[in-house]
């Protein structure tokens, strides 16, 4: 009976507003949004950003980022202190906001007026309220150097180097024109209909066989994967092999391998006369 009632009196607060959803009342339930937090998520997912950057900053507003205090929750063994200032223990906060790097890259950038940090406030506190005080132009910002200072802790996590402002400072901008170019081009394109740098697969004259083949070049693991597949003059699948090689090679000696490879298999067992690649 009092979970009946709690439910009636959840739908009554929702519906003064005159909307009902079963999303409204989910996460009035769970406690999860207000009206200034959906705000915040609005204009976060109309960013236009890449996906990975809005990304980023979703997990750290929704407390998930692997941080030390997170993972010693989970019984990971680890050491709690941040692992770039050695000073403090790695919170979501204290890597994105508090630890010295950061704090030099937001005055560096002239955001540090806008973000205010205390140690109790969660990091969705914290880009909320920036939110709020900031042009779309700065939004895009924050995120941005959000994410570049994680990709620093996690090269300095997992690669013991320690980047330099300049340096994640020109990478987040160079990361920025690239994709804005590449939108720009991507919508030129769409405008134009144009169907230019793209391949359009065809299929073979009757009697031929025709091989797809390409290669994928895992430098860090010591392998090249090459890979083909058959197809007849009705597009229909025939055959497909992969294999993998030891070594590192360029990617255009990796396809050149991979093209000799298919090669030698057609020759081995395909009975057409004549195949393409
Ligand atoms: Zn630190």
């Amino acid at each position: 009976m009092q979970y009946i009632c709690y439910v009636l009196i959840t739908y009554w607060a929702l519906e003064d507003k005159g909307v009902f959803s079963v999303k409204s009342y989910y996460r009035s339930i769970r406690g999860e949004q207000t009206n200034v937090e959906g705000g915040f998520w609005k204009q976060l997912w109309g960013l236009k950003l890449p996906g990975k950057i809005i990304n980023l900053v979703w997990r750290a507003c929704r407390n998930v980022l692997p941080v030390a205090s997170e993972l010693i929750k989970k019984y990971v063994n680890i050491d709690l202190l941040c692992p770039q200032c050695h000073l403090r223990p790695e919170t979501p906060v204290h890597v994105l906001f508090m630890c010295s790097f950061a704090k030099e890259l937001w005055c560096k950038v002239g955001l540090q007026d806008v973000i205010q940090v205390d140690e109790s406030a969660t990091i969705l506190q914290i880009l909320g309220q920036a939110f709020r005080k900031c042009s779309r132009e700065k939004q895009v910002m924050l995120s941005l150097l959000c994410w570049s200072i994680w990709y620093r802790r996690n090269v300095c996590v997992w690669d013991k180097k320690f980047l330099s402002m300049f340096g994640v400072q020109s990478m987040a901008m160079q990361l920025l024109q690239d994709w804005r170019r590449s939108q720009e081009e991507l919508g030129t394109r769409m405008q134009r209909g144009s169907n230019e740098n793209v391949t359009h697969l065809c299929r073979p004259p009757e009697g031929w066989v025709k091989v797809n083949v390409d290669a994928a070049c895992r430098d860090q693991l010591g392998f090249i994967g090459m890979g083909c597949v058959a197809r007849d003059h009705m597009g229909r699948f025939m055959r497909a092999r992969c294999a993998t090689m030891r070594g590192g090679m360029p990617p255009r000696e990796a396809e050149a391998w991979s093209l000799r490879a298919a090669l030698l298999w057609m020759d081995e067992g395909m009975e057409a006369s004549k195949v393409y690649f």
